[in-house]
């Protein structure tokens, strides 16, 4: 399993509307490997490769590059710092926790003028409660409008990652990934890394506007249901396959790109499991509500704990991913 492709992308900073690190990145690892790129400008990078088939169509892949985090609103005469969420981010998570500030590290800490006040914060955390710090302030430019995230030390344990921002860096692996290992096309193949999923969707809608492809198929990750006490109403699980996703709060799938994805993963023995996922959304939404609609489904790997500094996948999920993704662009689409 080559994990370096990921474990670049997971370290680099990337908060949403901050993408430029990781696109360098991921600008080295592709551009040999399709026929030209470009970045819009919100910042989306996207790469194509024409195909050859008689009635080929345009294939997108969309993964988001961005990742949760915080911004800076407040700093006081001592330097400790206020922050905001930039996406779904919350207190009682990043409590005790390291961000990295575009290289500079704080650390959360939480109000506690008195044992009392401390419990009922903890009960009750908000982003009033608690606080950065940067240890040594006065040293490093982290001020109003800096943006932090979880600070990236990634584990590769078995067959299972543990990492920040496998949400979404794990989809860019697969694109990357997909670019670098393609042998054939026969669809014209569109590949985009979007920027602000996490805040608005707001790159996943204008990329689509711009490339405006007969399919779209947004590349991330979904929640998995196979820990202590875990979701009843949720079936995804890791470690047997790609989910191809039907709904999630945000979006329906194009019913002709759900059976697409399933049929080509069933003719060539391909693992996978059906996704509906009754919290969240994807890039699926900015991409499917664009010029006069795009058909739109989604191919998610599950995780758990999504949004954490810990986030945990499995590794063959990703590899079968990668395949069916392979798979697709060579599939006559016949609508
Ligand atoms: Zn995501």
């Amino acid at each position: 399993m080559n994990t370096e492709t990921l474990k670049k992308l997971v370290e680099a900073f990337g908060p949403s509307g901050r993408e430029e690190k990781v696109r360098n990145i991921i600008i080295e690892l592709i551009k040999d490997h399709v026929d030209d790129y470009k970045i819009d400008r919100l910042g989306n990078l996207i790469a194509w490769k024409k195909g050859t088939g008689l009635n080929k169509k345009k294939i997108l892949f969309d993964a988001h590059m961005d990742q949760i985090g915080v911004i800076v609103t407040y700093k006081d005469k001592r330097g400790f710092l206020r922050v905001e969420p930039v996406g779904g981010i919350t207190p009682q998570v990043i409590y005790g926790t390291r961000l990295n500030f575009d290289g500079v590290i704080g650390v959360v800490g939480i109000e506690r003028e008195t044992a009392n006040a401390y419990k009922d914060n903890l009960k009750n955390l908000d982003f009033d409660k608690i606080y950065v710090d940067i240890a040594a302030p006065s040293k490093f430019d982290v001020g109003i409008g800096s943006f932090g995230v979880y600070d990236a030390n990634p584990i590769f344990v078995d067959t299972k990652v543990i990492s920040p921002a496998l949400d979404d860096r794990i989809g860019c692996t697969m694109l990357v990934e997909t670019l670098r290992s393609l042998d054939s096309l026969y669809n014209d193949l569109y590949v985009a890394f979007s920027v602000q999923e996490e805040h608005s969707l707001a790159g996943a809608r204008v990329e689509a506007f711009d490339i405006k492809p007969d399919v779209a198929i947004a590349v991330d990750v979904t929640d998995s249901a196979d820990t202590p006490k875990a979701d009843k109403r949720t079936s995804m699980v890791l470690g047997k396959g790609p989910a191809i996703k039907v709904m999630d709060s945000l979006s329906v799938s194009n019913s002709y790109v759900v059976e697409l994805l399933k049929r080509t993963a069933e003719k060539n023995n391909i693992r996978y499991q059906m996704e509906v996922l009754h919290m969240g959304g994807t890039d699926a939404y900015g991409l499917e509500r664009t010029a006069n609609g795009i058909s739109t489904g989604a191919l998610s790997i599950p995780t758990r704990y999504i949004h954490t500094p810990s986030e945990v996948c499995e590794w063959g999920d990703v590899e079968e991913g990668i395949q069916l993704m392979k798979l697709l662009i060579k599939e006559e689409i016949t609508f």
